[in-house]
């Protein structure tokens, strides 16, 4: 399963991929499921979870700036709040995207 294409179209975020399928995914689920340590916390040793201050959204962190593809297993995302730190992984995309495909 590989990631064909993805682009942000009106509000949601277009996954293609190339066993045909696609999905449209809400951009707020999108942001929601950020993967990146401050939003989604990081696990330590003693199995804990740290998360850092509740992320206070804006329409603009509900927008898509930039576009980053890492190697070929991901994207990073820029969102126009200025938060940008999210690696999402093809895999990970394809999760969201059928937990939220409309
Ligand atoms: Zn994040």
């Amino acid at each position: 399963m590989r990631l064909v294409d993805l682009q942000p179209v009106g509000v949601d975020l277009a996954l293609k991929w190339d066993d045909d399928v696609e999905h449209f995914v809400p951009l707020k689920a999108v942001r929601r499921a950020c993967p990146c340590a401050s939003c989604a916390g990081e696990t330590d040793v003693m199995g804990n979870v740290a998360k850092g201050p509740k992320a206070a959204f804006t329409e603009a962190s509900f927008q898509i700036k930039h576009l980053q593809p890492v190697g070929s297993y991901a994207v990073q995302i820029f969102w126009k709040d200025g938060h940008g730190t999210g690696l999402y992984s093809h895999e990970y995309l394809r999760g969201i995207g059928e937990r939220n495909n409309q």
